[in-house]
């Protein structure tokens, strides 16, 4: 069992903000910014590195995360995140991009 490929499926509603062909922008249910979007793939695989063995659904998933963070108003700076294994904070093994904005980030990330 997969939380996002569940929401995927439209077992679990999701508050989307943007969709393509190949990926699905939705708004983060614990959001840590004013603006806090995830973006993932369709497709299922366990993190954002794995996801470079299909370069095209890669591509799509960054480039969604601009298109959004455009869209929000962020171009003044916005963090594009992909925390990948448990020691770095990821928690669903799907692939995600996390698009943070709306307030000043400090560096470096806790
Ligand atoms: P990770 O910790 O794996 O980098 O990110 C997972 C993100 O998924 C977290 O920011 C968490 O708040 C979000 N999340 C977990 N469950 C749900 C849910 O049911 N709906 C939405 N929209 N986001 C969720
Ligand atoms: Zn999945």
């Amino acid at each position: 069992m997969c939380l996002f490929c569940d929401m995927l499926e439209g077992k679990i509603p999701m508050d989307v903000v943007r969709e393509t062909g190949q990926s699905v922008a939705f708004r983060d249910i614990n959001p840590q910014a004013p603006t806090h979007v995830l973006v993932i793939p369709r497709r299922h695989v366990e993190n954002l590195g794995a996801l470079a063995e299909y370069p095209e659904e890669l591509a799509d998933v960054v480039a969604l995360g601009a298109s959004v963070a455009e869209e929000e108003g962020l171009e003044a700076g916005f963090r594009m995140v992909a925390n990948t294994g448990e020691l770095a904070g990821q928690t669903v093994f799907h692939a995600h991009l996390h698009v943070l904005g709306g307030r000043r980030m400090a560096w470096p990330p806790g």
